[in-house]
């Protein structure tokens, strides 16, 4: 295995809302995302059929489940255990959602946490705005995997396969698409349900350090929203999540709908996954005594995943 050496991320941003100048965007890049975008609309051309609509909406949750309980809270915060079969399915589910691999994804991830909404979180809507949040910081140079932050997860080699050939996933899920369901499904079933996805997706980098309300007094702007949490199977508890990042359920009470959670624990029930990581009573303590200025974040990415 090929170890990359990257050091830290990119240095504080020198001004303004934009990381650089819009210049510095890696244009070309953009070109494959913007063309899924586009051919949701061939549509039009190909009409619409009961399948496709169908395929669309199961894609669009089934595949929100790969992101929220696959890149998220199995390979960023190792949050409960499974399989190294299970594993590797976990991973072709999240990539099937086309945002790069598993590692790729941890790795960043991890960063965020560590500088949240610092010069250092490439993706902080307070410091960078909310498009940069959203996806602008995609294209801003970051497309290396930084392999010191995810060692974890690098010696699992079928798993750095994947980073590396993080289009196989998606390219085959699209033509599959294609194939059973023609023109309608790949446009309707794979285009505009990835383009879905992965704006609903953005919406935990973009919306929840700005939109919501904060329960623990964190280091960074990290809201807890419930409208959020129904689009993104519990992601929108953002506040919870940043507070206590080792639990796997990010919805604590439970009037916090937290889908993922859910899935996983029936996951643990059939045995698939085990050691699913509760928050703990701390959290629930009075507010007075749960917030002060060292509460959180409790731990580096780093500690959690070792
Ligand atoms: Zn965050
Ligand atoms: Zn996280």
């Amino acid at each position: 295995m090929q170890e990359l050496v990257l050091g830290d991320p990119p240095p504080p941003r020198a001004s303004g809302k934009l990381a650089r100048s819009w210049r510095d965007y890696q244009w070309a890049h953009v070109v494959p995302f913007a063309l899924v975008h586009l051919l949701s609309l061939g549509a039009i051309w190909s009409g619409v059929t009961v399948e496709a609509v169908v395929v669309a909406v199961v894609l669009f949750w089934v595949r929100m489940f790969g992101v929220t309980g696959g890149y998220h809270r199995y390979f960023s915060h190792r949050t409960f255990k499974t399989g190294r079969v299970f594993q590797f399915v976990l991973a072709l589910l999240a990539m099937s959602s086309a945002q790069r691999g598993v590692l790729w994804w941890a790795a960043h991830h991890r960063d965020h946490h560590k500088y949240s909404d610092s010069d250092r979180d490439v993706h902080s809507p307070v410091k960078w705005g909310f498009w940069h949040a959203h996806f602008g910081w995609i294209w801003d140079g970051n497309d290396k995997t930084n392999f010191h932050r995810v060692k974890d997860l690098a010696k699992y080699p079928e798993l750095v396969w994947l980073d590396k050939h993080w289009l196989v996933p998606p390219v085959a899920l699209g033509l599959a698409c294609w194939a059973l369901w023609g023109w309608s499904g790949l446009f309707v079933g794979f285009c505009l349900s990835t383009s879905v996805l992965w704006s609903a997706t953005f919406t935990v980098n973009s919306l929840a350090h700005i939109w919501g309300k904060r329960r623990y007094e964190t280091t960074d702007a990290s809201r807890n929203n419930v409208w959020l949490a129904l689009l993104t199977m519990g992601e929108g508890w953002h506040n919870n999540h940043h507070h206590y990042m080792a639990s796997c359920r990010q919805g604590f009470y439970w009037w916090e709908i937290d889908m993922s959670y859910y899935v996983i624990k029936m996951l643990g029930w059939l045995g698939i996954v085990w050691d699913i990581r509760e928050p703990p009573a701390k959290v629930y303590a009075p507010a007075t005594e749960t917030v002060s200025p060292v509460a959180a974040p409790v731990a580096t990415a780093d500690s959690e995943a070792a």
